[in-house]
């Protein structure tokens, strides 16, 4: 992979390009997704958003995002899209199967694939350029590092500002997380000066849930978590017929796992819940104990070392008890709480 600047002077010459997240792209995804998009068309390039899946409904106020793709309802256009692209960013993943059914097509591009990522552990050779940063707080400050760096701050504009701030938001936990540099600030400073307004922005991503969700989380609190206290953590379990009652959507269980992390003493925040063909891990950590690993020799997954996920195919009882071994034979990191 080499440097992201080698493609700077590149940037003026019109060209087709695709821009690809994760699936199930959260606030940051489809925001620096979204943010870099509203960049590129200033230039003349053909410019095609792809998702892998669906997103929740909370994103879908974002200027842009009604000429996104939905790769699993229209993956014929989209192939057709992704084997013409010069270009291929790829944004807040950094290994082509965080893309579900499109790794295929995304490994067989002929254009090259850039990344713009801070997850630890890049499959640097699945890349020509790019850049990865595990320190950054989002992706979406990554992309205005690339926009600032590569001379064209004076380009960003109120579209821009709403998107790359909702990725901002949404991955540093609306500015508390360590990430949360002297950078970032600085760059909110310049969003508000191009126009952002940053209560929408709040409004639209947290106060548009429905009646269901809310009630949903309070049964999940009441009835589906677990504590244990010899090891500072918190366990929540979604049974797939808790999805099905609540009728529950992408997107839904949104920050759910962060709640027990509120508990005094919990530093490890996990929930599990039972997708149908598959169990879905989110983990959450205070201080040092360290869940993208955790998520990686456990749960086939990965993130970062305060918030990773992972899956398991096993059934929901099963997953939900490797969970507690897993757990169990953390116990020297785990029952000690100091930071
Ligand atoms: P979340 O728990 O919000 O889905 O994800 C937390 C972090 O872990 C995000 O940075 C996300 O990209 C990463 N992550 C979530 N699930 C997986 C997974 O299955 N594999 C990998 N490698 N990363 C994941
Ligand atoms: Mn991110």
């Amino acid at each position: 992979m080499q440097p992201i600047q080698a493609i700077y002077t590149e940037l003026q010459s019109p060209k087709k390009i695709i821009i690809t997240m994760h699936q199930k792209p959260d606030g940051d995804a489809m925001g620096s997704s979204l943010g870099l998009y509203h960049f590129l068309i200033q230039f003349g390039h053909e410019v095609q958003v792809i998702s892998p899946t669906n997103w929740p409904k909370f994103l879908s106020w974002m200027p842009g995002i009604e000429t996104v793709i939905d790769y699993e309802k229209n993956n014929a256009a989209a192939d057709e899209k992704v084997m013409a692209a010069d270009w291929l960013f790829c944004l807040d993943f950094n290994v082509l199967s965080r893309t579900k059914n499109m790794e295929q097509v995304l490994a067989a591009a002929l254009g090259n694939r850039i990344l713009i990522d801070h997850h630890e552990l890049p499959q640097l050779e699945s890349f020509a350029y790019g850049i990865s940063i595990p320190e950054k707080s989002s992706t979406a400050e990554m992309i205005f590092d690339f926009i600032k760096d590569s001379s064209y701050v004076n380009l960003v504009n109120e579209a821009i500002a709403e998107c790359l701030y909702t990725g901002l938001v949404t991955d540093t936990g609306s500015f508390r997380f360590p990430a949360t540099t002297a950078s970032v600030h600085a760059m909110v400073v310049t969003l508000k000066e191009k126009g952002l307004q940053h209560t929408k922005v709040h409004e639209a991503v947290s106060d548009n849930g429905s009646e269901n969700r809310l009630r949903f989380i309070g049964n999940a609190l009441l009835n589906r978590l677990e504590v244990f206290y010899e090891y500072n953590t918190a366990l929540i379990a979604i049974p797939a017929s808790d999805i099905q009652k609540f009728n529950i959507t992408t997107g839904d269980t949104e920050g759910l796992v962060n709640y027990p992390l509120s508990i005094e003493g919990i530093k490890f925040a996990v929930i599990v819940i039972d997708r149908g063909e598959l169990r879905k891990f989110s983990f959450r950590s205070k201080g040092d104990f360290d869940v993208n690993e955790f998520a990686r020799e456990n749960f086939n997954g990965g993130g970062h070392k305060n918030a990773a996920g992972g899956q398991s195919v096993e059934t929901f009882e099963k997953s939900v008890l490797d969970f507690k071994q897993a757990m169990f034979s953390k116990k020297s990191q785990l029952s000690t709480y100091n930071f």
